[in-house]
């Protein structure tokens, strides 16, 4: 096979040789060059390229299209069937004003009658203008303004417009495939680039870049960066090209075949805004950059990948803070950052993105117990030393090493010496795991730097000099924070320093088997037998390194014993497993005693395996895998089957021992949460260093992923440290932390709000939970969970994923640990239950005195268990308010509480008939906290009356009062509103709400649904329609009329004629905001008639908006004036902000009483 830059060499040599011999270096011909376009889109190239392109696109312009109600767009070298067309509708319906330059006539042509098809709607239906193609030559530095509306080219039919100078556009996408120009070279010039930047709308106009993988852009720096990987092959069958590419492409030897084939290169898809872009010189002017342009990376990026990529920048912050300086900055501008470490893994650098290298951070030492900060736990160290090890970033797992043994002590941690940080932040499997555990449950303390504000936080225990910071209610607790960086490091802040425990340092005896292997029978049999033996005959002192490679060209399995002692004189006599080992593989092959450096020299990839003199590359993943000896499964086949297929004789598996303490930390302890395994087994495609850019390189990344898919449903997890945002990688990163994935998902979201290490191995997105959650509230025995069950049945009739789940489980679950009550009795038997609610509810007590924000992460956890449902319906919440203290940490999805009532006899007959129906009793319900107080201050979104017999009654409210909330006439009113990214200044996500207004059919919808809401939660009619300018104008005076009720105006004071009433309202947060970024927010006053309202009136608020809830408050307060009393009120909001807590503002100033229903709820301001 062959790249495509050697075919295009190949075409450019055949087109000099033929037709100008005189004049090498001609450019193509627009035929020529049309004609290698077709052949590479023949077959399935267009469809494939556009399928593994498009969702990638969609997701990097998602945030652009929500700003916009309409987006004009400039594609510059699009390919002729533009990628525009197969973006999803929504996001192509608000394509209007559509732009292209194309290098060459045909090209244009083509693109013209894509659009120009008369029987269907084109690529782009929402057009208001015919589109405007335009042919621009690109080999000399192209103006976009200056290009003409002539082609030029004879055989070419395409009419051609010039591109309107004066407009500047929302979206340019510039492709540059590398097949423009006379020359191979395919970096696209930053002179090009820049007038692209120049020609976007701003603010937050985006350039999309697709270019080719390993192409620097000088030093632009991108808000996003996809890389796509090569995708196979692309297969040419024009038979003139056959001569000229045999030479260069692989051809297929089954005639009925007969073509030739080419990998299509990876891809990077990067996306700019102006502003960021050209960010990099305000942090290179306080960070020293080490490289700005990446030909050649710094030693320490040992990973071939890495390599390859050219990130904006390396810089090298020495001092604390520039490290703070680096996020700030990352911050300030929206962007990205990775970081890098010991270099080994394969997203330390990343196309277009500024990378932190942590090599100002050296050094490891050990320091005495007592000389933590005020987290230290102080008292003995396992070995009794008193000392533990400290590390700075920048250490690798050699220095530690080194600096513990000096005190004769040791950590645990990975087999290499040149591994660095992320081995520990993300696991950090070695020798020692199943004695004492992995390299994270090691960790004591940790200094990060926060990826919320950029401050330096502390926690768990460090020396005294690393205090931490007062961290706001957002961020995730210290103890959070440290479970997470266990684990999930590389997601959670940029580490500086790490406190480890310290052990005594052993002494290695090392036992190797080298087996020569005949057919795949007997491998498989020996990788059984092996298996086997580790895993029931190993004491926890030894562990077993297993090694499936080639030697010569014949199979090897290899077989490290290690036995660790910390008395040498007993080290060889304490297993009897070798000899056990020894009957069946034959004789050891070695015998040695080493300590923890010359350990390292005695791994089998270092010691026994050839690599013919050279320098290699490598590309791994790693999965763990159980019952590897057992003949019922086939891990053993899936072995053989890619050890037979491997791409280079250098590729191996390696399995290294698990279990003993690896296991005994509970899979929740830390963030890993993989730890049921007898193996770690690495798949590891290993190639020449030469040929890096080869396509060995390639297909040996493709078997490793194969492999890797294969084992992957075999396997108890897999293990994050190699993981990125390849999207190959999705489906491990899937399996990599157990069930700990959904509270990391949601302490993601608070240490790293704005997705700033966005190339750490992907977590789940955060908006993935829930549409619609409904806390079923009511006093026990009312029937709450037959009702949620119910109610979860019935909306998954109709459709819906809906789950009904008890949030009181997580506290009797620690309650049955602490206490060794019978767990399943608590969960399931009703008489058990009641004998132990007083002692649950004071351990719920003492624990929230303890943590009082321990109701919080039980939400938030029961939230993010459930993000594969569409409704969630949660059981056994006891606070007073619960939509008004948790709606903010839920900010995308909706709210509600439903209380559930029982009258005094209906409540005996189901207490004495003892059963769940046809009065539905409470099977699983709660009593691990106190019953709530009835808060007269407080109202429940709905009330429902469990007084009827049988499912008639709650299935006909969750049809009247639930299903509206799930209508999808709500997503469409959603739609209309745009958000706009930092406005009216960075880090607010503006959503214009009056945008519904200004949509042809936006204000009808909005009044139709605000009727039918009303209706579904009152059964009172409306005599007044109160709003407030100038958001509630627009929306009362639509509904008022169809609810048969007359308007009343609240203006700013001076406005109206007297009679009036008035308060004073405080600025709201965005006015606040504008202040902040110039102009003095005003204190002012709101007035009303006094005589509009008659006191006994029933009276409904209209607004566009609740956020603080200070504008609704004062208009509560202006109505109470007026002398309206608050029962008498309810209130409507088109969109609720649920993060600026107004239900909370309300409440604290008597409104809490008052029905306030929303439309719609928005994550943003
Ligand atoms: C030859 C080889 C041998 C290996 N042996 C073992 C082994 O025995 N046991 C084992 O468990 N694993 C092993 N691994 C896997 C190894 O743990 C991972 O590749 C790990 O990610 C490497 O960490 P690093 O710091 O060297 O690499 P890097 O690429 O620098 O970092 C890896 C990840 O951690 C992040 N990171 C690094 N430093 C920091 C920091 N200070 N703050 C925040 N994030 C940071 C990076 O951004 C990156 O996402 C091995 C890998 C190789 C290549």
């Amino acid at each position: 096979m062959a790249s495509l830059d050697t075919l295009k060499q190949a075409l450019l040599d055949k087109a000099t040789t033929a037709t100008a011999s005189s004049s090498p270096g001609r450019p193509l011909t627009d035929a020529e060059y049309s004609h290698g376009f077709e052949i590479l889109a023949s077959a399935h190239g267009w469809a494939r390229y556009h399928a593994s392109v498009t969702p990638h696109l969609s997701e990097l312009l998602t945030p652009l299209f929500d700003s916009r109600l309409r987006i004009s767009v400039l594609e510059i070298a699009p390919d002729p069937k533009t990628i525009l067309g197969s973006l999803p509708f929504p996001l192509k319906r608000k394509i209007t004003r559509y732009n292209a330059l194309v290098p060459n006539g045909l090209l244009a042509a083509s693109l013209q009658e894509c659009f120009s098809t008369a029987d269907s709607p084109g690529p782009l239906p929402c057009l208001e203008r015919p589109p405007a193609i335009s042919r621009i030559a690109f080999g000399e530095a192209p103006d976009f303004r200056t290009c003409t509306d002539s082609d030029g080219d004879a055989t070419t039919t395409t009419t051609t417009t010039t591109v309107d100078s004066n407009k500047k556009f929302d979206l340019i996408l510039l492709y540059n495939h590398g097949l423009y120009g006379p020359t191979p070279n395919p970096n696209p010039d930053r002179a090009l680039l820049q007038r692209a930047l120049e020609l976007l709308v701003e603010p937050n106009g985006l350039l999309v870049v697709l270019h080719r993988e390993g192409l620097s852009l000088d030093g632009l720096v991108a808000r996003r960066t996809v890389v796509l990987p090569s995708d196979g092959v692309f297969r040419a069958t024009a038979a003139e090209w056959r001569n000229v590419c045999r030479a260069l492409g692989g051809s297929s030897r089954r005639k009925e075949d007969r073509a030739l084939v080419f990998r299509a290169p990876g891809m990077v898809l990067a996306s700019f805004t102006r502003q960021a872009a050209t960010a990099l010189g305000e942090l290179t002017a306080k960070v020293p950059p080490l490289l700005r342009r990446t030909e050649k990376p710094p030693p320490v990026v040992k990973n071939a990948e890495a390599r390859l990529r050219c990130p904006a920048a390396i810089v090298r912050p020495t001092e604390t803070w520039q490290m703070q300086e680096c996020v700030r900055w990352a911050l300030r501008h929206g962007v990205g950052l990775t970081v890098v470490g010991g270099g080994h893994s394969g997203h330390c650098l990343w196309p277009h993105v500024v990378a932190v290298d942590m090599g100002g951070w050296q050094g490891a030492l050990l320091v005495k117990l007592g000389d933590e900060g005020e987290g230290g736990e102080g008292g003995e160290e396992e070995g009794g030393s008193g000392l533990r090890a400290h590390a700075f970033a920048a250490s690798t797992t050699g220095d530690l090493v080194r600096t513990a043994m000096r005190s004769k002590l040791a950590v645990p941690l990975g087999a290499r010496p040149s591994v660095g940080a992320g081995s520990w932040l993300q696991g950090g499997i070695g020798h020692l795991a199943r004695l004492h555990g992995l390299s994270c449950d090691a960790v004591v303390g940790v200094k990060v730097v926060s990826l919320a504000s950029g401050e330096i936080r502390s926690v768990g225990s460090l020396p005294g000099a690393c205090q931490s910071v007062e961290t706001d209610a957002e961020s995730p607790s210290d103890s959070d924070l440290l479970w997470a960086l266990k684990g999930a490091g590389p997601n959670f802040g940029i580490l500086t320093d790490v406190g480890f425990k310290t052990y005594p340092a052993p002494t290695y005896l090392i036992r190797k088997w080298l087996v020569p292997l005949g057919d795949g029978i007997e491998v498989r049999r020996r990788l059984r037998d092996v298996g086997k033996l580790v895993v029931l005959e190993l004491p926890r002192n030894c562990s077993a390194d297993v090694c499936l490679y080639c030697h010569g060209d014949r199979l090897r399995l290899g077989v490290t014993m290690l036995e660790t002692s910390t008395d040498k004189r007993s080290v060889e006599t304490t297993s009897t497993a070798s000899a056990s080992m020894s009957a069946i593989l034959g004789p050891q092959t070695s015998c040695t005693t080493v300590d923890g450096v010359g350990v390292f020299d005695t791994e089998m990839y270092v010691s026994e395996m050839q690599h013919g003199g050279g320098k290699t590359s490598s590309f791994k993943r790693s999965l763990f895998l159980k019952h590897l000896g057992e003949v019922d499964n086939n891990i053993a086949d899936v072995l053989v089957a890619a050890i037979e297929a491997r791409p280079t004789p250098l590729c191996y598996l390696h399995l290294a021992q698990g279990g003993g303490a690896v296991g005994d930390v509970s899979a929740d302890a830390t963030a890993f949460g993989c730890r049921d395994w007898d193996f770690a087994c690495t798949i590891a495609g290993v190639w020449p260093r030469s040929q890096e850019r080869l396509e060995i390189a390639q297909t040996t990344v493709d078997w490793v992923y194969k492999v890797a898919e294969e084992l992957l449903p075999l396997s108890s997890g897999a293990y994050s440290a190699d993981l990125g945002p390849d999207p190959r990688d999705a489906a491990l990163a899937a399996r990599a932390f157990g069930s700990n994935l959904s509270r990391l998902a949601r302490l993601k979201r608070e240490a790293d709000p704005r997705n700033v290490l966005r190339y750490a191995c992907p977590l789940p997105k955060a908006p993935m939970e829930p549409k619609l959650i409904v806390l079923v509230t009511g006093e026990s025995g009312a029937g709450k969970d037959y009702c949620a069950d119910v109610w979860a049945c019935i909306l998954t009739k109709q459709g819906f994923k809906a789950r009904a789940v008890s949030i009181s489980e997580a506290t009797k679950r620690e309650y049955a640990a602490a206490t060794g009550a019978d767990v399943g009795r608590l969960l399931r038997d009703r008489a058990y239950k009641e004998q132990h609610r007083p002692s649950l509810a004071a351990f719920w007590e003492s624990q929230v005195q303890q943590r009082p924000r321990l109701p919080e992460e039980h939400f938030l956890n029961v939230v993010y268990a459930a993000t594969d449902v569409t409704v969630l319906f949660i059981t056994g919440m006891r606070d007073e308010a619960p939509v008004t203290a948790f709606s903010h940490l839920v900010p995308d999805s909706r709210l509600l509480d439903v209380r559930v009532q029982i009258s005094e006899g209906a409540s005996r007959t189901s207490q004495t008939d003892g059963t769940s129906g046809p009065i539905g009793g409470d099977s699983k319900e709660s009593s691990a906290t106190p019953a709530p107080a009835v808060d007269s201050d407080y109202r429940p979104s709905l009330v429902f009356h469990n007084d009827t017999a049988g499912d008639d009654a709650p299935i006909a409210f969750a049809n009247k009062h639930l299903l509206p909330f799930l209508d999808s006439d709500l997503q469409r009113l959603a739609d209309m509103v745009r958000s706009i990214p930092d406005f009216p200044r960075p880090g607010i996500e503006f959503r214009h709400v009056l945008d519904i207004a200004q949509h042809p059919s936006g204000l009808s919808l909005c009044t139709h649904l605000l009727e039918r809401h009303f209706f579904s939660g009152h059964c009172h009619d409306v005599d007044k329609v109160v709003c407030c300018e100038a958001g509630g104008f627009v929306f009362a005076a639509a509904l008022a009329p169809s609810l048969g009720a007359s308007l009343v105006l609240i203006r700013e004071a001076g406005k109206l004629p007297p009679p009036t009433v008035s308060v004073d309202i405080s600025p709201s947060h965005i006015s606040a905001a504008s202040a902040a970024s110039g102009s003095r927010p005003r204190k002012r006053a709101i007035e009303m008639d006094r005589d509009a309202v008659p006191w006994d009136a029933s009276v409904l608020v209209v607004d566009d908006v609740l956020a603080t809830g200070r504008t609704l408050c004062a208009v509560l307060r202006l109505l109470g004036e007026a002398g309206v009393a608050a029962e008498n009120v309810s209130v409507m909001v088109v969109a609720e902000f649920p993060v600026h807590h107004g239900r909370v503002l309300l409440r604290r100033s008597g409104f809490g009483g008052v029905s306030v229903q929303s439309l719609l709820v928005f994550g943003g301001a």
